[in-house]
């Protein structure tokens, strides 16, 4: 790797993880490459209003936004490519990008996320943004509060997340997606519950507010609110090319500060083994980022250093 130009970190993912840790990072003056596909969960997010901070709420665009102005004004730069491989070298690790763009850092930061697993539809996204269908029920199940809510998904998991919803909703229909028969004991617990069971639908439509099912005798059922859960898809490839341990949803498993059972190879957010919120990523990128600077050789400023940021007002 000799002549190469190793970064103290290299910042795979763009999303709220990414960009808190990228800020982090060069606040302790330490340089940084941040590589993103561009593809956050976040930008599917109508209106958070649980990010601290924020009465009112704001949308997932805005939320990104704001975290890019953040980090670009302590000198990050975000670099619009999919790393494709990371091989351990000499010194380091070395990150090729879909343009065969070679990238040196001393650590790795993974923020690649999950994807969501979403039924079909062309219309998803339309309906993600006016609230039909919503993905996360810790998010927003707030805002869905005494709504007529259908659960969507294979019988066992959506039982347990219709289950859940009973806290914001008395009306609460589980809408199953596989063929499991129904067995006495759930259908007893669905009643003590008071969830209703519709056996797999024929169809799912959107009427441009609100989502029906269709059932095979032509009935229509109508619900303000569908949470599908259909599960996702951890992106944690690169980690685990590498033989990262992984949990059973293929989520990356970490140490206290954050570090996989990678040396040197760090990860933060929903690609984690934890609960898939912003404030978690935020809260893992503080403490990755802290720790990757206290793993680094030391950095001392020199004197005659210039920080253009020191003559900032409070
Ligand atoms: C509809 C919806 C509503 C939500 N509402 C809320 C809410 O109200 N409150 C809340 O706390 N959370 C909410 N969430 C969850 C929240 O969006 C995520 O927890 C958060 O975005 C996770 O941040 P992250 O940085 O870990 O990953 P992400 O935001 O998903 O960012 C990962 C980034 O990595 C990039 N990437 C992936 N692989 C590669 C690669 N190989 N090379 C380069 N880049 C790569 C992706 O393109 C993406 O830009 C919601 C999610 C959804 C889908």
């Amino acid at each position: 790797m000799a002549g190469m130009e190793f970064k103290d970190c290299i910042v795979i993912g763009a999303g709220p993880g990414g960009m808190t840790a990228a800020l982090y990072l060069h606040r302790f003056h330490r340089n940084v490459t941040v590589l993103d596909a561009g593809n956050s969960r976040a930008r599917w997010i109508p209106r958070t209003h649980n990010c601290p901070g924020f009465p009112g709420g704001l949308s997932g665009d805005e939320l990104l936004s704001r975290l890019h102005t953040q980090a670009v004004e302590y000198g990050t730069r975000v670099i619009r490519a999919t790393a494709s491989q990371m091989l351990p070298v000499r010194g380091g690790f070395q990150v090729t990008d879909t343009e065969g763009e070679r990238h040196h850092g001393r650590t790795v930061l993974l923020a690649t996320g999950i994807k969501d697993a979403l039924p079909p539809q062309p219309w998803m996204e339309e309906a993600v943004a006016c609230g039909a269908i919503r993905l996360c029920a810790i998010c927003d199940g707030y805002e869905a509060s005494d709504n007529n809510l259908a659960v969507y998904g294979p019988l066992r998991s959506a039982f347990e997340h219709a289950r859940f919803m009973r806290t914001y909703s008395a009306t609460v229909t589980l809408v199953q997606s596989d063929d499991v028969a129904v067995d006495a004991q759930l259908r007893q617990s669905a009643e003590d519950l008071n969830i209703t069971l519709m056996t797999r639908p024929r169809d799912l439509l959107f009427d441009g507010t609100r989502c029906v099912f269709a059932e095979e005798n032509g009935k229509h059922h109508h619900f303000d609110t569908v949470y599908p859960v259909l599960g996702s898809r951890s992106q944690a490839t690169l980690a685990t090319a590498l033989g990262a341990s992984v949990d059973t949803k293929n989520e990356l498993v970490v140490s206290a500060d954050q570090m996989t059972s990678i040396d040197g190879l760090y990860a933060i957010g929903d690609v984690v083994s934890a609960l898939n919120q912003i404030s978690v990523a935020v809260g893992h990128a503080a403490i990755a980022a802290t720790a990757i600077h206290n793993v680094l050789p030391q950095n001392p400023r020199s004197p005659g250093s210039a920080c253009s940021k020191r003559n900032m007002p409070l």
